[in-house]
């Protein structure tokens, strides 16, 4: 499918033009529709396959630029990938005014972290822990946070992460869009998406 055809802004499409992008690949030309309806998913999908583009597209579709409040949250397992998710879904606005697209791990100056959510991020890209110790603090408020995206699902069980995305799922208001990303779904991943998500649609590439 070429990006031309599927109804995107042209914000965006003269931004995938720009990274040259012609053809959407498999998962995105699954995902990027099912995510614009709204419905909840889990992306069965390897990294290289386009699986950031193919969340951060819809992301950016939905994401109210004037409102200068938190509206989308990407969890990722580590700092890099929290950096280069961030990094694509920058590229992927840059065509577009007013987003603001914020990496967030551990390690990090907290204090710089609070003034750059304060000032009107709305698509936060982060790790569990951090991202939970935001909302303990109440330094992130989430009560216009509409999409949730778990990237790597499975990688951030394995590191140990369960709780602190139970507790950053349980923070998010209910009439949410989940989606789960992951290379293989065990059975906690199958748990997670029973606890979190409603009539998850699976696309496998
Ligand atoms: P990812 O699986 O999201 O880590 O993406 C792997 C690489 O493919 C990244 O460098 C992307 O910028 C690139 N990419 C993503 N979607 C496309 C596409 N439709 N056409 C060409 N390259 C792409």
């Amino acid at each position: 499918v070429r990006f031309e055809e599927m109804g995107l802004s042209e914000e965006i499409q003269k931004a995938v033009r720009y990274m040259g992008f012609e053809e959407a690949s498999p998962i995105q030309a699954k995902a990027i529709p099912a995510m614009i309806s709204g419905i909840d998913l889990i992306g069965q999908a390897q990294t290289g396959t386009g699986k950031t583009a193919a969340f951060g597209i819809p992301i950016l579709e939905k994401v109210d630029p004037k409102l200068k409040k938190l509206q989308a949250i990407v969890l990722c397992p580590t700092r890099e990938l929290a950096i280069q998710v961030a990094d694509e879904i920058r590229n992927l606005s840059r065509y577009m005014h007013g987003i603001k697209v914020l990496p967030i791990y551990g390690g990090q100056d907290i204090v710089k972290q609070i003034r750059s959510l304060k000032s009107g991020t709305q698509i936060v890209i982060g790790t569990p822990g951090r991202v939970m110790d935001h909302m303990r603090r109440k330094t992130m408020k989430l009560d216009f946070v509409h999409t949730v995206v778990l990237d790597e699902a499975d990688e951030m069980l394995n590191m140990g992460f369960r709780e602190d995305i139970e507790f950053v799922l349980s923070g998010v208001p209910e009439e949410r869009q989940t989606v789960l990303f992951s290379a293989t779904m065990p059975k906690p991943i199958m748990e997670i998406t029973k606890k979190f998500q409603n009539n998850a649609k699976v696309i496998k590439v």
